[in-house]
């Protein structure tokens, strides 16, 4: 189990902007510093742009945080930081308005930081679900933005949900057995969840697919959508008057927890980012034995994110795309001395004027 670490650990280890930028380039570039546009490792540091480097065989300008999840933030870097370490040691998450009175930012910001940072949790190469799996669906209540205040709706976003069953005793994947026989002393392994549009055969074979490796054994409540799927071994159990929860034990406690989850969180889900919770719910579960992960996965330093604007999360476009820029005031840049107006050349470093005595307080 990896060390969690601790609040004083992490202000030690991150105490300034300098301190994240030095993780941000090892993990980037362990070796040193390559252009990405020529490959060449022949750069300099550019004193006029914070943490950017250019290139002296062909001139370009990447920036250290270029094509990560914290491409072209206005954030310090240590606001990153810290709101991917409260996200990961904080075993139930934290909303938008808890991150923004944490980090001293606004609602708005912290909320698009959050969204951000739940993009980062999937990790694009991880393996399929394998073994016996249980599968079913079910309904997530969830906040109508047309009417607030008003009580969470039992919304129709449907979602479906797989968990991997695995042995008590050992730990490791249930071996299959014969069709219909019972599961006794199990636990759950991971588990993946999905919106989809309907209880049809296209979306939930899509699921099966994308998530399942293929041999696994399907145990599920015999929907009819279910059949039909080559390639895997379906168990289908009739439920009658038995309740659910009897025979499909796992998922149920899965859709419960992200139920409950949600309302205790984030006080119920909102329609539009679903996908972005079920991520983190998702990432959370999978990680609930060794929950204290390195923010350094939650920051996608591990592993290759495209960078996401405001506006492919609200999945709209930018209305001011391409419009002339009116500026009100000159633009700005970070720099290593901090903010200074474009064009006008790196400022110069002052020495603080030395006083007297040790400088204790
Ligand atoms: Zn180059």
């Amino acid at each position: 189990m990896a060390k969690q670490l601790s609040l004083l650990d992490f202000q030690t280890w991150f105490p300034d902007e300098d301190s994240c930028y030095r993780l941000l380039l090892d993990r980037r570039w362990p070796n040193g510093f390559v252009c990405p546009k020529c490959g060449t490792q022949n750069a300099t540091r550019m004193t006029s742009r914070a943490y950017t480097f250019a290139c002296k065989d062909c001139g370009a300008q990447t920036s250290a945080t270029a094509g990560t999840i914290m491409h072209r933030t206005r954030l310090p870097l240590r606001a990153w930081f810290c709101a991917a370490h409260l996200m990961t040691t904080h075993s139930n998450g934290m909303s938008a308005r808890q991150m923004a009175g944490q980090i001293g930012i606004s609602y708005p910001a912290a909320w698009l930081l959050e969204q951000k940072l739940r993009r980062a949790m999937i990790d694009p190469e991880r393996a399929p679900l394998d073994g016996v799996i249980e599968i079913d669906q079910t309904e997530m209540p969830f906040h109508d933005l047309e009417e607030p205040g008003k009580p969470l709706k039992e919304g129709k976003i449907l979602v479906i949900g797989a968990v991997e069953v695995r042995d008590r005793t050992t730990g490791k994947a249930q071996k299959p057995r014969a069709l219909g026989a019972k599961y006794l002393d199990t636990l759950s392994g991971r588990c993946r969840m999905a919106v989809i549009p309907s209880n049809e055969k296209p979306n939930i074979h899509a699921f099966i697919q994308a998530n399942i490796a293929p041999g696994a054994t399907l145990v599920s409540d015999g929907h009819a959508s279910y059949t039909g799927l080559a390639g895997y071994r379906h168990d289908p159990r009739v439920i009658g008057n038995m309740a659910a929860h009897i025979p499909l034990r796992w998922i149920h406690r899965v859709f419960a927890l992200l139920k409950r989850w949600g309302l205790g969180t984030y006080h119920g889900f909102r329609r539009e980012h679903i996908d972005s919770y079920l991520n983190e719910f998702v990432f959370r579960y999978n990680r609930r034995h060794y929950r204290h992960v390195s923010f350094e996965t939650i920051l996608g330093l591990s592993t290759d994110h495209a960078p996401m604007s405001y506006w492919d999360i609200i999945k709209r476009g930018n209305p001011r795309k391409n419009e002339p820029v009116n500026r009100k005031s000159p633009r700005r840049r970070k720099t290593q001395d901090g903010d200074q107006i474009d064009g006008t050349g790196p400022r110069k470093r002052v020495k603080p004027p030395q006083t007297g005595g040790d400088g204790s307080t």
